[in-house]
């Protein structure tokens, strides 16, 4: 149990719902971990309220927020700063009142490559398909860009998201956000079953990042209907909640390497604790306290 005191720094979370958020469990593990006086609240923040919310960092005196579902983008115009690359990728998951100044940050890539290079997956000339065109599709597709991947094919039910998702990291990649050498493959694509199945069929990499499968639904699945899988395709689901999705479900019936989405939210939570309270994050305890509650 933390001891809360007058001197106790507050970090928090910006949601709506948050009820379900595990981001507190998780940072406050870390900070008795370490003996730190901090403490990690969630606070449920309606979409009309977020401007509000964020001015109250500064008055209140936090030290950061994390910002998860519905802000991820809106916050943005209400920052003083925000980093390089969250704003590549449009989306901020992290605020750091610096000295009264709240800097934005965007964690999920860096949590979504980490995660992907410890499965031992390197995207450097890869095949990839990503499904979704939202905030974690952008921070994924960012991030395979910038790695050098061969192709890289980005379905979504809405199509002209999907387009303006490939305009935004061609455009990247003309600005140079990318490793030396000749230019991947971007191609949009409209999530139906006769697309994937081309994309699919030489790919190395696949990376659901809509909310299919995820709880309440878990009988959705981006590949509803399909049959086995390419027995060598690595297929990663960020939907963390269930633990074992259908998709995932698919892909080890079909003999396939599967990558849950936990890892890449205790990368995204680590790197965003780092940035909090400048010290290393305790991996193995914020991992621990993960899977007990999943
Ligand atoms: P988002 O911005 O709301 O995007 C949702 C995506 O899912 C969109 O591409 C949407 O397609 C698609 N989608 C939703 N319902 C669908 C349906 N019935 N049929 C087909 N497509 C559907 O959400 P997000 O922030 O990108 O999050 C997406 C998922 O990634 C969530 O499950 C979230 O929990 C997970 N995530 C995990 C991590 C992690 O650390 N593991 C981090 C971030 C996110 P349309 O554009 O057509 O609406």
């Amino acid at each position: 149990m933390l001891n809360i005191s007058a001197k106790t720094k507050i970090i928090g979370v910006f949601g709506y719902p948050i009820e379900h958020s595990l981001s507190p469990l998780m940072h406050n593990a870390a900070f008795s971990y370490l003996g730190l006086d901090y403490c990690y609240l969630a606070f449920s923040v309606r979409p009309e309220d977020l401007k509000q919310a964020v001015e109250s960092i500064r008055a209140l005196n936090l030290v950061g927020v994390n910002v998860t579902i519905p802000h991820k983008e809106r916050v943005l115009p209400y920052l003083d700063k925000v980093s390089r690359q969250a704003r590549l990728i449009g989306a901020v998951n992290t605020i750091h009142n610096k000295g009264g100044k709240l800097i934005g940050y965007n964690t999920d890539l860096s949590g979504f490559l980490t995660s992907l290079k410890q499965a031992g997956f390197n995207p450097k000339g890869k095949k990839v398909v990503v499904i979704g065109a939202g905030g974690a599709a952008r921070a994924v597709s960012f991030a395979l860009s910038q790695e050098g991947v061969h192709s890289l094919f980005i379905l979504n039910r809405t199509l002209e998201k999907a387009k303006s998702l490939t305009k935004m990291v061609k455009k990247s990649i003309i600005n140079g956000v990318r490793p030396a050498g000749s230019d991947p493959i971007i191609e949009a694509l409209s999530l139906r079953k006769k697309e994937l199945i081309k994309a699919i069929e030489r790919a190395d990499l696949l990376v659901n990042a809509t909310s299919l499968g995820m709880v309440p639904k878990t009988s959705q699945s981006p590949l509803a209907g399909f049959g086995l899988l390419p027995k060598n395709l690595v297929v990663y689901d960020l939907v963390y909640n269930p633990a074992e999705t259908k998709l995932i479900r698919l892909a080890k019936k079909s003999k396939g390497k599967t990558i849950g989405g936990l890892e890449m939210l205790i990368q995204q939570g680590a790197k965003s604790f780092e940035i909090f309270t400048g010290l290393k994050a305790p991996l193995e305890v914020m991992r621990k306290v993960m899977r007990k509650a999943m």
